[in-house]
């Protein structure tokens, strides 16, 4: 492997070229990206080696597609167009089912790998590339049996080889349950920060008496429009499936204070309290 690409050198784009190139100094990385300025930082970042466009594809080892999923979906097909026979495309959506759809009847689909780091942060752009990442960080691989065996084997050296515990899920189950654990999170970190934005309309005081448990809780809802809206798009079912229940718990919560029931209220959260065994060595 000597030449890497990466389409979207933003957040996870930018640490996987980070990792890979400390794996191996003499790698070739190569940004492609639609936002001009955003190379050209990642040049100076040191995140990639050099400007490239999808007509190089020609000369690639490796395409790592990190854009947004909707973006994702238009090009794999284009990209898998460009690419050499030998060549492996992965890409790190945080969708799976669309994006496996795009390409199921490529001709070139034994070149993809479909997968989802679980790893990132609210701050998106090269800027916030950071290398290690994905160090002890899952990667869930989907229909890792419709790629070939060799381009197999050399994906999962490269994400061993930076740190990663490799997952195998179906694409349906993947979006089922990231829909939970990801997507959700998200919206109510954005909507709690409605809530209160809306309510306490003097940012001063927000600012003043913000804790540190509402800076964290509230985190996500600094992450990207552009990247999020798509993913709340294309798995749209399972999202509306998660809220549907999260507002039953939250309605539920409310009526126990509206009947002072606070003894339920006070086993509703030791219940959850076990998130500490489950979480237990990631925060
Ligand atoms: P990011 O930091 O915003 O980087 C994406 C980069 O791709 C930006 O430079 C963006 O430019 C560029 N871009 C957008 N559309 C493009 C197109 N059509 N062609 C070429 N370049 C394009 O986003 P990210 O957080 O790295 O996310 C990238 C992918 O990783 C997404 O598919 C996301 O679902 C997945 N992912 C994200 C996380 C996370 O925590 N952030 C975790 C796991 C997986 P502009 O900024 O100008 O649009």
């Amino acid at each position: 492997m000597k030449n890497i690409y990466v389409l979207g050198i933003g957040l996870i784009g930018g640490s996987l070229a980070l990792d890979i190139k400390k794996l191996d100094e003499t790698l070739n990385i190569y940004g492609i990206d639609k936002n001009e300025s955003h190379l050209d930082d990642a040049i100076s970042l040191g995140v990639i080696d050099k400007k490239a466009s999808l007509d190089d594809l020609a000369n690639a080892d490796l395409v790592i597609v990190s854009i947004p999923v909707d973006a994702t979906v238009k090009l794999l097909p284009t990209i898998l167009d460009k690419i050499p026979d030998t060549a492996l495309v992965v890409d790190v959506g945080s969708t799976k089912v669309d994006i496996c759809k795009a390409v199921e009847n490529h001709p070139k689909r034994r070149n993809f790998l479909a997968m989802h780091p679980i790893a990132g942060t609210e701050h998106s752009g090269p800027s916030a590339a950071i290398g290690g990442l994905f160090l002890g960080k899952t990667n869930i691989i989907c229909e890792v049996e419709k790629t070939t065996f060799k381009l197999q084997e050399k994906a999962l050296k490269l994400f061993v080889d930076i740190g990663m515990r490799i997952r195998y899920m179906n694409a349906e189950a993947h979006d089922k349950h990231i829909a939970y654990v990801s997507h959700l999170s998200h919206i109510s970190a954005f909507m709690l920060g409605k809530t209160v934005i809306e309510k306490e309309k003097n940012e001063r005081d927000i600012f003043d008496m913000a804790g540190s448990g509402f800076a964290s809780t509230v985190r996500l809802a600094k992450s990207s429009p552009a990247m999020w809206t798509p993913i709340f798009k294309q798995n749209k079912t399972n999202v509306i499936e998660t809220l549907e229940e999260y507002i039953l718990n939250l309605t539920h919560f409310k009526a126990l204070m509206q009947q002072d029931d606070f003894e339920a209220i006070y086993g509703e959260m030791e219940s959850t309290n076990h998130i500490k065994d489950i979480l237990n060595g990631i925060v």
